[in-house]
């Protein structure tokens, strides 16, 4: 599979701007800085999402069209921000809740930090996406900061406080581009049995 355009579409505020034009919906998830942004641009091979984000964009859920209509990359607001304000925080809830009990078709893609345990939202994220039976992988970011050694302990680890398979964890470095084919290969799948015409 290839991703040949990525373009950005526009950005929802609230539930009644989702997108839902019965096409597939590729999530990337995660809590902020884990890189997020940087992994849909490692996706697209280009600076299509900000690294770093500028707080405005990141309360809202941002809708990029990819290879001219084949399916929809969906980026939401990272969480997990210490300092967030409770009401934000509920804002963000409320508004991922919402998206997730949407109709679209969805696969997530957890993003995580390697050297870090999951955080208390990332487990809440995915006992909440075993519950709506909502299929996802995740990826474990940034493993060119430590050693293969250290990454597949680390990966063990992310396992076990997930409660997921060793299978379901994908390694990948948004730096240096390594783990991007197996990422795609993961996806290859879900965009075929969507029924287009792909390579
Ligand atoms: P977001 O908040 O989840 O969208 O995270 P960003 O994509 O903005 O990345 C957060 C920080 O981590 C930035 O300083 C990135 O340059 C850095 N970063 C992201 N991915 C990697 C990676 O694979 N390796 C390394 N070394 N740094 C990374």
């Amino acid at each position: 599979m290839t991703i040949k355009t990525v373009d950005f579409m526009y950005s929802a505020a609230s539930e009644k701007q989702f997108l839902s034009d019965g096409r597939l919906q590729i999530v990337v998830a995660g809590k902020s800085n884990s890189g997020k942004s940087s992994f849909i641009n490692l996706l697209s091979g280009r600076k299509a999402a900000r690294v770093s984000n500028t707080p405005g964009r990141t309360r809202l859920i941002n809708y990029f069209d990819i290879n001219r209509g084949q399916f929809v990359l969906t980026d939401l607001p990272g969480y997990g921000y210490a300092e967030a304000p409770k009401t934000e925080q509920a804002q963000w809830g409320s508004l991922v809740e919402a998206y997730f009990d949407g109709p679209s078709k969805k696969f997530v893609i957890l993003i995580t930090d390697i050297r870090r345990l999951p955080s208390e939202d990332d487990k809440t994220l995915i006992s909440y996406l075993y519950a709506k039976n909502i299929p996802f992988c995740i990826v474990a970011n940034k493993s060119d900061k430590q050693s293969r050694l250290k990454n597949t302990k680390c990966v063990m680890g992310i396992a076990a406080a997930l409660r997921v398979g060793r299978d379901d964890i994908l390694t990948v470095s948004c730096l240096t581009g390594a783990g991007r084919d197996e990422v795609l290969n993961r996806l290859r799948p879900m965009v075929f049995s969507d029924g287009d015409k792909l390579e």
